[in-house]
């Protein structure tokens, strides 16, 4: 079929709206109307190139939309469902099998490979290969080919088109306070970086019951949205000195941080403010082989620097528990997104790398 879709023609151009020739669905995948679909820091990272991804290639990794049509073997959902859409793994890995799809051991190339797991590829333009699959969907068009394991049935009580962010930058700021730190109520928490996934988990350590969440940034606008969004304190670490600040409020240091930034400074803020046997989550990604120091007293007393990936979620389980949260007005990840037309891709890559937009999410 002919879709409408933003590809990406080769590495730092710009994104073109096209019209390209989709493939039908097969055995294991779900053809989806898209409705709206996120812009996420991944997407701009891979339209420059810096991931394996091969080019020209339709991005986009946050879908939500409405099933229209469904390959012989998938049963999870049917024509006319909503759903939602994350990435993809292979579901017989080790990880896979232990209920950590998001650390799959074959993660990159499904999720990075621009092809389908048996190695072919589902969009064309004029006989050329333009590639897809990304994050097991491709989803910056008006209709995906979305693996099986990449759809989440999602209650058609709620506005589709703000359900798209969830698959990857919400649930991944989400999902480390929830999943991986297992914050609990009356637990402190400081994150360092506030965009949306800050946001995000701020959100989440209010609904996790943490009795002190501290925001830090560089930027005063963003330190006031965190307090609207739950921050009980904020820092500006261009005026103060995070670590000692926090240190100070604390008595001693902090159970839990988490870096969002991919700075290695700040990653060694967010562990050198941490209490004995506190942990620090690593949510920021630095480009390929950025290395960071630690002092090693530090580690030895019983801290723990983890990195989380897509915040540790089962999205299957976790996309509706969150959903479950924003109906009750405990999540109010809404107000993170600013909406686009698919055409007008551009224009929202860029407010998203200026600060101006949260959230971009485009409707097709
Ligand atoms: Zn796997
Ligand atoms: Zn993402």
């Amino acid at each position: 079929m002919k879709i409408k879709a933003a590809v990406v023609p080769e590495a730092k151009s710009p994104f073109v709206i096209d019209e390209i020739e989709l493939d039908e669905p097969r055995e294991n995948e779900v053809l989806v109307r898209i409705v709206s679909t996120g812009l996420c820091h991944t997407d701009l990272v891979a339209r420059m190139g810096f991931l394996p991804m091969p080019l020209p290639a339709v991005l986009g990794h946050e879908g939500a939309g409405i099933v229209e049509k469904v390959g012989s073997q998938v049963t999870k959902v049917k024509a006319g469902d909503h759903v939602a859409t994350s990435f993809t793994s292979c579901g017989t890995c080790r990880m896979c099998r232990s209920g950590k799809p998001s650390w799959c051991a074959l993660f990159k190339p499904l999720n990075f490979g621009g092809r389908r797991a048996d190695g072919s590829t589902t969009m064309k333009k004029g006989g050329k290969t333009v590639y897809g699959s990304f994050f097991g969907q491709s989803t910056h068009a008006s209709h995906a080919i979305v693996n099986e394991r990449s759809v989440v049935k999602v209650p058609t009580d709620v506005p589709l088109e703000i359900l798209s962010p969830l698959g990857c930058g919400i649930q991944t700021g989400a999902g480390a306070v929830i999943n991986t730190l297992k914050a609990y109520p009356g637990s402190e928490l400081a994150i360092f970086g506030i965009g949306s996934v800050g946001l995000s988990a701020i959100m989440a350590a209010r609904v996790a019951g943490c009795t002190r969440i501290i925001a830090l940034d560089i930027v005063e606008e963003r330190l006031n949205l965190a307090k609207d969004f739950g921050a009980t304190h904020t820092l500006n670490s261009m005026k103060v000195n995070a670590v000692e600040e926090i240190q100070k409020m604390t008595g001693g240091g902090i159970e839990f941080t988490l870096e969002c930034t991919g700075n290695p400074k700040v990653l060694r803020q967010a562990v050198d403010c941490l209490m004995l046997g506190g942990t620090c989550g690593l949510i920021g990604v630095a480009p390929m082989g950025v290395e960071a120091s630690l002092d090693m007293q530090t580690l030895l007393d019983a801290r723990t620097v983890r990195g989380v990936i897509e915040g540790d979620c089962n999205p299957d389980l976790f996309i509706p528990q969150l959903i479950d949260l924003y109906k009750q007005g405990k999540f109010p990840f809404d107000k993170l997104i600013k909406f686009y037309s698919l055409e007008e891709i551009n224009e929202a890559a860029e407010d998203s790398e200026k600060g101006k937009t949260l959230k971009p999410v485009l409707k097709p």
